[in-house]
C-alpha cells in the first residue's frame, strides 16, 4: 500500500529530487487526452470524490521520507502526481495540511480543471 501511495524520490527538472505521492486510483481523470503517458481514462468524473484515507497518505510519506532520510538522499518537494488528476481528491486539501509537518516544500501537478474548487491550494478564499 505505501509503495503505491509514495514512491521516488524522481529527479525532477523543475522540482530537484522530488518525493511523489498517488492520491488516485489509477486513470481516474476529469480529461481524456489521446496522449496520455497513463493510457486511456477509465474513469472520467468531474466531481470530487473520497479515494484513500488521509492518514493513509500521511503514514505512506512520512514512511517513505523516513527511508529516503536513511539514505542520505535529499528530498526538494512532496508532489502530488498521481496516476490520474489529483484535484479530484475531496481530502486533497486536508492531505497538505498533514503533510506540512513534513517541512518539505509542496508542489502538485494538475491539469487546472477543478483548481477553483480547491481555493486553499492556491492561496485564495472562495465562496460559490
Ligand atoms: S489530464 Fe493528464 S492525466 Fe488526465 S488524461 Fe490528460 S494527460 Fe492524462
Amino acid at each position: 500500500m505505501s509503495s503505491m501511495i509514495a514512491f521516488g524520490p524522481v529527479p525532477s527538472r523543475r522540482l530537484g529530487n522530488s518525493l511523489g505521492i498517488n492520491n488516485i486510483p489509477p486513470k481516474t481523470c476529469t480529461y481524456s487526452c489521446v496522449y496520455c503517458q497513463l493510457g486511456r481514462t477509465n474513469k472520467m468524473q468531474v466531481e470530487r470524490h473520497i479515494f484513500y484515507n488521509p492518514q493513509n497518505i500521511l503514514r505512506a510519506v512520512q514512511d517513505k521520507v523516513n527511508k529516503v532520510k536513511e539514505t542520505g538522499v535529499p528530498i526538494d518537494y512532496l508532489t502530488f502526481v498521481p496516476d490520474g488528476e489529483p484535484t479530484l481528491d475531496i481530502n486533497l486539501e486536508y492531505e497538505i495540511d498533514l503533510l506540512k509537518f513534513l517541512g518539505i516544500k509542496i508542489a502538485m501537478i494538475t491539469n487546472g480543471s477543478l483548481i477553483w474548487r480547491v481555493p486553499e491550494v492556491i492561496g485564495l478564499s472562495y465562496t460559490d
